[in-house]
């Protein structure tokens, strides 16, 4: 589905990626593990069309995508939640959601999608009359994600979801991450620091460090890996 090959990314002078090669299939949950500074970011905002590749491809169903405007990759279905929790703060909830929408001309289809995502976040619903700038951080993020969905992705690109929040918040953004995956069965692309969870999750996982891809592997095998234990896992 996402094929990447040799992409290479700098500010400036400075190199983010080198020579990164990773996939995505259809039907994938795929996490990148790495830390602080080691490209994550970088990475999610060259697909998305936010920073441009040097060189390097790539692939979305097979065809080259890199360097296109975000309005396209959008249009291809690549959505992605940025870290942060980028929600208009002077918005209601419900035109935060209608954001989400706003390239979509199926007036039937959206109102659909907004009731499955009311049905998904329940808080949301409660709130949808509120201004997004008055929600709790953890509200924030589900609203972020939830106009992810409206966008109607075919594959979600989620930015360290659960970053800042309390461990409870942090369940409850775990939680609807998996129903997402499993139940609307949308493709996602995972950067998440909580290694232990986002191993357990992910069909396979790649492990980012200072630009390289330095491992790949289904999670479980890598959360089994003395030297993912010792960096990620805190063994
Ligand atoms: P974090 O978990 O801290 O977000 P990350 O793995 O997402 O880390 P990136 O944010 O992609 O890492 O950063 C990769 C490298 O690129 C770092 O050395 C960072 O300092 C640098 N970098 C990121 N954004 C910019 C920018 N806008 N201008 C210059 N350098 C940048």
């Amino acid at each position: 589905m996402l094929n990447i090959e040799n992409l290479k990314v700098a500010y400036g002078k400075a190199v983010a990626l080198h020579d990164v090669s990773l996939r995505v299939e259809e039907g994938e949950l795929v996490t990148l593990l790495g830390s602080n500074g080691a490209g994550k970011s970088t990475l999610l905002k060259t697909i998305s069309g936010i920073n441009r590749a040097m060189a390097g491809k790539i692939m979305w169903q097979g065809q080259e995508i890199q360097n296109q405007p975000s309005h396209l990759i959008v249009n291809h279905g690549i959505i992605q939640v940025p870290e942060g929790r980028a929600v208009f703060p002077d918005l209601t909830v419900a035109e935060n959601l209608r954001m989400g929408a706003f390239t979509r001309r199926d007036e039937r289809g959206v109102a659909k999608d907004l009731k499955e995502v009311f049905d998904l976040f329940a808080r949301l619903k409660e709130r949808r009359t509120q201004l997004a700038g008055t929600l709790s951080g953890g509200e924030a993020q589900m609203l972020a994600i939830a106009r992810g969905l409206l966008s109607e992705p075919k594959l979600l690109m989620l930015d360290e979801p659960s970053l800042g929040l309390a461990p409870v918040v942090r369940e409850a953004i775990y939680h609807v991450i998996q129903q997402i995956y499993k139940e609307k069965g949308i493709t996602i692309l995972l950067v998440e620091q909580n290694a232990r969870w986002a191993l357990k999750v992910a069909t396979r996982a790649y492990i980012l460090e200072n630009g390289h891809v330095t491992m790949e592997d289904t999670g479980a095998a890598l959360a089994a890996n003395p030297d993912v234990q010792r960096a990620y896992l805190g063994h």
